[in-house]
């Protein structure tokens, strides 16, 4: 029946009366248990279906698409049409296997990436059975009254009901980037949906105010879900490094196709055959290309987002996992992320001091007072009106609520700073229920970063509006106090200020409270209404304990070469003491700039500022943008925290843009890059961590695939040139560029983090991957190769006669060398080299190295011992005096390896670092 109904006026025509009624529900009580199960079953889930993205055959085919592909499904052509079936059918078998590895290991690195991202889910305010409760998005069922603040994504499609100064921005909908404000008149029946003023519509956000809803549609029947494309997710594979090795292949491809054919013109000029031109033009290509590079780097970056994961830090684009391992600068938020979140409130100023006793939020303590006497009870000295009145601002300006749990500890439901108020409160016997009661709540206004207060309206005699807010906030609209005894005295600037120094220097988070008394006739509040003549009540002063992982984690970001930075909303003295406390300075003393301070500052000083600053104080969110712009200016590599609203901006354009995945809002979710599960600082110094070690790791690939391409390629153009025979055919080159190279390349990309890791700087942001050192070691390596393959044929040839011999013992002199070159650029290899020569008595557990080799050897054999490879590849068994001789080039591989160690110090100091 509500279905029949839905569908006969469209809800942006009905009043909020009818909306309610038609859905048969109930704005204070909600739905109840029992009817939520019932429309549950008639529209389940309030989720869209995920879109198929490209179908598998398509991505199957996709996986063709690069130019290296295409010089083998043409060589593959040629080699067909001269007659070699087995050549060609191999060529095209390994062209097949690649796109096979391409398409699982993207389809695999996808998987992981999208339910990571699925792991943090969204939830919503509702109201069930008169209680407010968080329910995952996914639960809604139309029918129910969702509240929403800024921050939020509007989970479902909602009529309003109620609407306080509510912004909604509907760019994912209507592609209009202006927030649009909202209210709750009923409209025309012809009114767009871009003018809908009255309806929130799922998958746009909240940017500003808050508001009620009654969700009218969910999943499928939502205006995102009619047009369905918009919701298409798909992972976006490429990073600044792949797009690079796809332009570096690009530019080597056009060298090798240049290089072949010329090669291929000089031998037929020199009169030898097409065929054997045709053959070395081929194997010179392939050669020159490494076909298992971008399997690497997309293992190696898949595996360094899982290992994110398992320190709390979930990636959501691919390109941060790159940043992370160049950052620079880490810009943190304090409240949350550098400390716990824990509030108590230490000190209270209410024209006089007073202490309070007890931790966390246990109603266990004591407020007291010093006199003259000693240490006593504040009721014995006078009734403590304006204490009484500031702790009971504290307790009806408030959202949170007190919760004990079953272990007799108690935790807070809502916002810590005003759970530790309500702790207070009661500390001096005012409990929270009890005052609710006495001066019910008329209306309020939410705290906002924006304007740094929270507003509310009870109704007493006379009535009476409760603010709390930043000191500044509250201060400039306050012309009078109330002295200890609750006289309305002059405001006192100076001492009042006395006071808040004398709080923030032990580093306690200062909060200002005030009250302003108004008419019968007020039923609601505005910002207006507290602009001037309110009565300042007092302070109160709370501590929120550094987190030890998060000084821990400062100190290895130091020690890493990596600045790290607090960008707070809190006062300018609390910051510089906490940060004091954690070790953030750069140099002997903390240097701290207020918002207001760089709002006045031109870009070059800005930069200057951002330079020297460790804390950068009562920051609006929207500074934080020219704050990330202006450290990009200089280079750095930025990794930035944020959490709010107003915080996407900055996040979006910071290099690593990371918002929190319990606190936080969804619009600061979304504009990330990554998420942090435990909100912890600690997790952003561990995922660049991890970010180093792909990094390091990719380049360990590099190191050790390209000078095996070289090697070959110098040895098919040489021996082309000299018109000799060739010592190694395009096929062999395949097999070793592709199931050699596979075998020994994919462990490095499991190698675990070398232990001085974080004592290196950070790399230059402008340095290219392939550096000079790194170049030259490929260099020196690939001759060496060059002279093994060559030299190796040639002997044996001469010894032998027997070319496909020849040709086998010089690819498996090439694979037993290359075996030590692993070693030297593994860990497992300079654990040995340590152990060896007792510098360490520990080796490091390799298991996925060694599988590697032990693959690698087993394939070998196969390669050269089973009939059918030896059809297919032209190789020949060996003897075992000939598998000897194939091991002795492992000896002068050793020299050659610390030689390139010596060469590319930046890597060998990389890894061997003790
Ligand atoms: P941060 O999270 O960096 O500490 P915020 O923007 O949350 O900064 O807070 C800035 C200031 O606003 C605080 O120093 C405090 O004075 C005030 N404030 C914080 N939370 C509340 C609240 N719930 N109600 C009123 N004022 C608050
Ligand atoms: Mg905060």
């Amino acid at each position: 029946m509500v279905q029949s109904q839905l569908k006969s006026r469209s809800s942006h025509e009905l009043s909020v009366h009818e909306a309610i009624k038609r859905l048969d529900s109930d704005l204070t009580q909600g739905l109840t248990a029992e009817e939520v199960a019932r429309r549950y079953e008639i529209y389940g889930w309030n989720e869209l279906p995920v879109k198929p993205g490209k179908p598998a055959w398509l991505r199957f085919l996709l996986q063709f698409h690069q130019p290296l592909l295409y010089i083998l499904l043409i060589a593959g052509a040629v080699k067909a049409s001269l007659g070699s079936w087995t050549n060609a059918a191999v060529i095209w078998g390994v062209t097949v296997l690649n796109a096979i590895i391409g398409y699982i290991q993207e389809a695999k690195a996808e998987g992981a990436i999208a339910s990571l991202a699925k792991a943090v889910t969204t939830e919503a305010t509702v109201i069930r059975e008169g209680q407010m409760l968080q329910v995952p998005s996914q639960d809604l069922v139309p029918g129910d009254i969702v509240l929403l603040t800024s921050g939020d994504k509007v989970p479902a499609d909602l009529r309003l009901l109620k609407t306080r100064n509510l912004q909604v921005d509907e760019s994912a909908l209507t592609g209009e980037s202006v927030p649009v404000s909202k209210a709750i008149q009923p409209l025309g029946d012809n009114t767009l949906l871009a003018e809908r003023i009255n309806m929130a519509y799922a998958g746009s956000f909240v940017t500003f105010g808050q508001g009620t809803g009654i969700v009218v549609a969910t999943a499928d029947a939502t205006e995102v879900g009619k047009i369905s494309q918009s919701m298409e997710q798909r992972v976006n594979l490429s990073t600044p490094l792949t797009r690079k090795f796809a332009k570096f292949s690009r530019l080597l491809l056009y060298g090798i196709l240049t290089l072949a054919t010329l090669t291929f013109a000089i031998g037929l000029g020199q009169g030898e055959s097409w065929e054997y031109m045709f053959e070395a033009a081929v194997a010179l290509a392939v050669s020159a290309i490494p076909e298992g590079l971008p399997a690497v780097v997309t293992i190696t970056l898949a595996i360094g987002v899982n290992r994110m994961a398992r320190r709390h830090a979930i990636i959501r684009k691919l390109p941060a996992v790159e940043a992370l391992g160049g950052a620079t600068v880490i810009c943190s938020d304090k409240t949350g992320t550098l400390t716990e979140n824990q509030m108590t409130v230490q000190s209270i100023y209410a024209g006089k001091f007073y202490q309070v006793t007890g931790t966390g939020y246990s109603p266990k303590g004591d407020i007291t007072i010093e006199t003259d006497h000693g240490t006593v009870s504040p009721f014995e000295t006078g009734v403590p009106v304006a204490l009484e009145s500031c702790l009971t601002a504290g307790v009806l300006c408030n959202d949170a609520r007190l919760q004990q749990m079953k272990d007799d500890t108690w935790s807070v439901v809502g916002d810590p700073t005003e759970g530790a108020l309500v702790t207070a409160a009661a500390k001096a016997e005012l409990s929270q229920s009890g005052l609710a009661a006495i001066k019910p709540r008329l209306d309020s206004i939410p705290f906002e970063s924006q304007y740094q207060y929270m507003a509310t309206l009870h109704d007493a005699h006379p009535r009476v509006i409760y603010v709390k807010g930043s000191v500044e906030a509250i201060l400039a609209r306050c012309s009078y106090m109330m002295d200890a005894y609750g006289n309305r005295i002059q405001l006192s600037l100076s001492e009042i200020e006395q006071a808040v120094d004398s709080m923030a220097e032990h580093g306690l988070r200062v909060l200002a409270f005030a009250q302003k008394e108004v008419g019968e006739h007020h039923h609601a509040i505005d910002h207006d209404d507290i602009d001037t003549g309110l009565v300042f009540l007092g302070l109160q002063g709370m501590i929120d304990p550094p987190r030890p992982e998060a000084i821990a984690a400062i100190h290895a970001c130091r020690s890493a070469g990596i600045q790290v930075k607090m960008i707070t909303g809190d006062h300018i003295a609390t910051a510089r003491v906490i940060a004091q406390r954690m070790g953030i300075q750069k140099s002997k003393q903390v240097i701290a700039y207020e918002g207001q301070q760089l709002a006045a500052m031109d870009d070059g000083q800005l930069t200057q500022a951002v330079d020297d600053g460790d804390v950068f104080a009562r920051v609006a969110p929207t500074q934080k943008l020219r704050l990330v712009e202006a450290l990009q200016r200089k280079g750095e590599i930025i990794a930035m925290t944020g959490d709010g609203v107003n915080d996407a901006p900055a996040l979006k354009q910071a290099d690593i843009g990371t918002a929190m995945g319990k606190g936080g809002t969804e619009v600061a979710r979304e504009a990330a890059d990554m998420l942090l599960t435990d909100d912890n600082f600690a997790s952003i110094e561990a995922a660049v961590e991890e970010g180093r070690t792909v990094y390091q790791n990719l380049r360990k690939a590099i190191a050790f695939l390209l000078p095996v391409n070289g090697g070959e390629s110098m040895t098919i153009l040489i021996s082309a040139l000299l018109a000799r025979d060739l010592p190694i055919l395009s096929l062999q080159v395949l097999w070793l560029n592709m199931i050699n190279s596979l075998t020994m390349t994919v462990p490095l990309a499991f190698e675990p983090k070398s232990n001085g890791l974080m004592q290196q700087p950070p790399r230059n942001p402008k340095e290219p991957l392939l550096t000079k050192k790194l170049l030259r070691r490929i260099l020196t390596v690939s001759l060496f190769n060059w002279i093994l393959i060559f030299g190796i044929f040639e002997w044996a040839k001469a010894t032998t006669g027997d070319i496909a011999v020849a040709r086998t013992m010089a690819i498996q002199s090439l694979v037993a060398a290359r075996i030590i070159y692993l070693l030297s650029i593994s860990q497992l290899g300079v654990s040995l080299f340590n152990y060896i020569s007792r510098r360490s008595n520990s080796v490091t557990n390799a298991p996925i190295l060694l599988v590697g080799i032990i693959g690698a050897v087993a394939l070998q054999l196969v390669f050269s011992q089973v009939p059918l490879m030896n059809i297919l590849f032209e190789t020949a068994p060996l003897t075992w005096n000939q598998w000897l001789i194939c091991l002795l080039p492992m000896i002068p591989m050793i020299p050659v390896a610390i030689l390139s160690n010596v060469i590319d110090p930046h890597h060998s100091k990389a890894i061997n670092h003790r």
